[in-house]
């Protein structure tokens, strides 16, 4: 089957193509570990994980390589500012090397919680140093990159075009071009490649250029370049990474080789907090820990994730989460009661089935669309027979959504899927003030072995024993 993705570089939907039939290669821009990840770090790493496993679900092999951002991210995306990896280190008393250590765990921690694959491939700048020093000094003897007394740039007015992904204004830019940092520098949108270490600078390496570090955008093209290629399939990151991150990558790539490193350009929209940024300042910055301590388990946050195609905005509310805690154990539910399910299937049960498949198949092939897709795997948990069948289908559908739907959680008694559905009917007959309904749907639930009462929290169930 056809699959297509949006492609950033040609800003419409590409009919995926790769470059060797038989085996995929995304580079992926990962986290600086300065700080815990949040939820809105996970989004995106959610939105790459579920690519993984789409091309995956289209039998493609992948070779997926991700870096670990420990020196050269500089406060601001641009060239100022302190390192995030010294500012992290200096306000918690550590070394830069333990708060790399520290926050890379937990990163990891967050993405085995979240059932997230590691990608085949990781890589941290620090053990790469050789590899982006000669591809700076490339650029240098290439004619596009320069010295200044405080570091080496590189000089966009060498590329036919600049900017490719994003619409920055050069032109513009330069006209109306605020006091640089670096009077040396030639073009406004000019980047740091290699950084002159000041004195007492804590990461710093030998260089022609003497003591210094990498810039932050050196690091992706080096790796990229190393464990995948100078050209390879698909590129991925956060919206924010476009305009300046992934832009002076393509500017890297064009002027050490001449090639755009990636053919696909793939970007994750940003969760939102009540329809807000989160920020500290606001108190509103959620991590993984913060959705298990409140009783969660974080899978639930994933499925949440599904409701809103990656490319959208997504609203994160806790009424959500609750929702999403709800939908998972349904599905999960529906999942055993198919397992042990009797009823036979027909042919054209079969039938019905196959094309819930196909479509499943066509919603994540059309750029993922996991929002249509969720659609289909709750006709198939919904399907009138309970049947193994119908089980493997949604086995089969979770190697997409990794929610582990086989999953029991043997801390909580499961509640029939039958009895679920009758307590569904028996709230819609209470809230149209239906009580004959009511009371005939608790004598069905008692006689199935259950106790319904109703409370200020909603309808109360327990086993009679
Ligand atoms: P940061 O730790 O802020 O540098 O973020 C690392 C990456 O996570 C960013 O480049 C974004 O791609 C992604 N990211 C950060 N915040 C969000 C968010 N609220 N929603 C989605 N992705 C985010
Ligand atoms: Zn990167």
């Amino acid at each position: 089957m056809d699959l297509y993705f949006y492609n950033t570089l040609t800003k419409k939907k590409d009919l995926f193509n790769p470059i060797d039939t038989k085996e995929v290669k995304i580079y992926s821009c990962g986290p600086t570990v300065y700080k815990n990840a949040t939820i809105g770090n996970m989004r995106t790493n959610i939105f790459q994980d579920v690519l993984r496993r789409v091309l995956r679900y289209n039998d493609y092999k992948i070779k997926h390589a991700m870096n670990i951002t420990d020196v050269g991210h500089l406060v601001s995306d641009g060239d100022e500012g302190e390192d995030k990896m010294l500012k992290s280190a200096r306000e918690e008393h550590k070394t830069p090397l333990e708060i790399a250590e520290y926050y890379t765990n937990l990163f990891f921690e967050d993405l085995k919680e979240l059932n997230i694959e590691t990608p085949e491939i990781v890589c941290k700048a620090t053990d790469h140093i050789k590899e982006m020093l000669e591809y700076v000094q490339k650029l240098v003897e290439n004619g596009y990159a320069y010295e200044t007394s405080t570091a080496i740039y590189f000089d966009i007015s060498k590329l036919e075009k600049y900017p490719i992904l994003s619409n920055l204004d050069v032109e513009n830019q330069k006209a109306g071009a605020r006091v640089e940092v670096d009077p040396e520098k030639k073009n406004p949108q000019d980047f740091a490649l290699w950084i002159k270490a000041p004195e007492n600078h804590l990461m710093k390496w030998d260089s022609p250029w003497g003591a210094s570090y990498p810039g932050w955008h050196i690091e992706c093209s080096a790796m990229g370049q190393k464990y995948l290629g100078e050209q390879f399939d698909i590129h991925t990151g956060g919206i924010d990474l476009i305009p300046t991150h992934h832009e002076n990558e393509i500017a890297q790539s064009n002027g050490r080789c001449g090639k755009i490193p990636a053919n696909y350009w793939m970007h994750g929209e940003y969760l939102l907090i009540n329809g807000g940024k989160m920020s500290k300042s606001l108190g509103n910055v959620y991590l993984v820990k913060d959705i298990k301590e409140k009783g969660y388990e974080p899978i639930v946050y994933k499925l949440f994730s599904y409701s809103c195609h990656y490319r959208n905005k997504l609203n994160f509310t806790w009424e959500g989460i609750e929702a999403s805690s709800k939908s998972l154990e349904r599905l999960r539910n529906s999942y055993q009661a198919n397992l042990k399910g009797e009823d036979s299937l027909t042919h054209i049960d079969k039938e019905k089935l196959n094309k819930i498949e196909e479509n499943f198949h066509k919603a994540i092939n059309d750029d993922l669309n996991m929002p249509l897709a969720m659609s289909f795997v709750w006709e198939t948990a919904r399907f009138e027979k309970k049947n193994p069948e119908v089980a493997k289908m949604l086995e089969k559908f979770d190697t997409v959504l990794g929610i582990k739907i086989d999953y029991i959680n043997k801390d909580k008694k499961e509640v029939p899927q039958e009895i679920q559905e009758l307590l569904e009917q028996r709230k819609v007959a209470r809230e149209n003030k239906d009580w004959a309904k009511s009371d005939e749907l608790r004598d069905l639930i008692k006689e199935k072995g259950y106790i319904v009462k109703d409370t200020k929290e909603g309808q109360m169930l327990s086993l009679i024993m």
